[in-house]
């Protein structure tokens, strides 16, 4: 008799990948393997490990394997490599696909130690890397060099939030036989089929919403099938492996992914449209809420249930750092830090133009990114609204000083 095997929900997927089911007549979670040294009955037996991924600590054990097959599950990938950070995830799978004499096509909204990467280390082993607009689209055709291997996306960008046309550039990657690269970190292995829209190769900083508790680093490189052998052997060569004590965290986080993302969700569209009333916000960047920059495109390629909870917020130009760093101060439930996807809320301050090469000038005002966190939704309304009574009372004062010089 054939059965035929349901299609999964990601919630369930989320809840059962990486596990033995039924057959597994032991603990729900596998066991956390703190080891280095694997040893062999006799001779023989070492020979047949030699190889393979049953020889040796760093190439992984049962509770990494665990994390790697879930998150494959989860995304629909072939492949996965974990790493120490997603920093490094990214630049494992730069160093993989890139040789010197080649072309990096990279989005110029790419968070910005990967842009480090790329100025610094990419440049010296003579790999050039031309940055393009996020919303280049199709046309980045017309940028495509003979040498160019990869192209890069991250969307929605660091700071500011576009939306790339995903599909439109991959269709012109992969015409050209480059390769596309994605930073899937605001996406999360659920929100989107990056597979499907294109992508080659989905790295995660998995630091963020995966581990999901501020309480580890880590990243992951998803792949095909095809480009497994190519990124694996890189990753190997540089020694890249973790430890089990966070892939059990990271395992952890993953299993409640899908249920942490409806309430970070849900609370950051009530703050958005907050945001969005108050007068001294010029614009917020949170592709989920309609009529925001980027939503229609959002809404074509992700997954409206699995949105998350960072955005970012313009104010009108003659707002000062001054009154933004007040309004900042003055909130006690949003942490001031770097990093976000765990469960608290943060608030920073944000300056895209300092780095950026493309239209970086339309990124003068001051500008915020908020990370919705799990509080309730209310408690941060109130935290806001002090903030912003705060950055009110800080531009009176800092009119009535003008008055006062002007009077002097
Ligand atoms: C945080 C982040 C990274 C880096 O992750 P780490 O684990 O901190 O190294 C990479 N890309 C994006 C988009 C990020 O937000």
């Amino acid at each position: 008799m054939n059965i035929v095997e349901p299609v999964l929900q990601t919630s369930t997927r989320l809840t059962h990948a990486g596990r033995k089911g039924k057959d597994h007549a032991a603990f729900v979670n596998p066991s956390v393997v703190r080891a280095s040294t694997m040893l062999f009955p006799d001779v023989a037996s070492l020979k047949n490990a030699c190889g393979t991924r049953r020889a040796y600590g760093r190439h992984g054990n049962e509770t990494t394997q665990a994390l790697e097959q879930a998150l494959c599950a989860a995304e629909g990938a072939a492949a996965c490599m974990l790493t120490p950070s997603g920093l490094s995830a990214v630049t494992t799978t730069l160093l993989a696909l890139l040789q010197p004499g080649d072309h990096l096509l990279m989005v110029d909204t790419v968070y910005d130690p990967t842009r480090l990467f790329c100025d610094g280390m990419l440049k010296q082993m003579g790999v050039t890397t031309t940055y393009y607009d996020p919303l280049v689209g199709r046309d980045i055709a017309d940028l495509m060099q003979f040498n160019t291997k990869v192209v890069f996306v991250e969307s929605p960008g660091s700071l500011t939030f576009e939306i790339q046309d995903i599909p439109g550039i991959a269709a012109a990657a992969h015409a050209r036989d480059a390769v596309v690269v994605s930073d899937s970190t605001w996406a999360t292995p659920i929100g989107w089929d990056s597979f499907e829209l294109g992508i080659d190769v989905s790295i995660h900083a998995a630091t963020k919403y995966i581990v999901g508790h501020s309480d580890a680093l880590m990243g992951a490189i998803l792949t095909t099938a095809a480009l497994e052998e190519r990124i694996r052997n890189t990753y190997r060569q540089l020694g890249m492996t973790i430890g089990a004590d966070d892939a059990a965290l990271a395992l952890r986080g993953l299993r409640t992914l899908a249920a942490r993302l409806a309430a970070h969700r849900e609370s950051a569209h009530v703050i958005a449209r907050w945001l969005k009333e108050q007068p001294e916000v010029a614009e917020v960047l949170y592709p989920p809420m309609p009529g925001s920059p980027g939503h229609e495109i959002w809404k074509r390629d992700f997954k409206a249930e699995y949105a998350c909870g960072l955005m970012g917020a313009v104010f009108r130009s003659d707002i000062t750092e001054q009154q933004v760093a007040a309004l900042i101060d003055r909130t006690r439930l949003f942490g001031i830090g770097f990093s976000w996807g765990g469960f608290e809320s943060l608030i920073l301050p944000t300056n895209p133009a300092s780095y950026r090469s493309v239209n970086a000038t339309k990124w003068q005002a001051p500008m915020l990114r908020l990370h919705v966190g799990l509080e309730a939704v209310e408690d941060l309304l109130t935290d806001l609204e002090q903030g912003f009574t705060a950055l009110r009372k800080n531009h009176e004062t800092a009119q009535e000083r003008n008055y006062l010089k002007a009077v002097i």
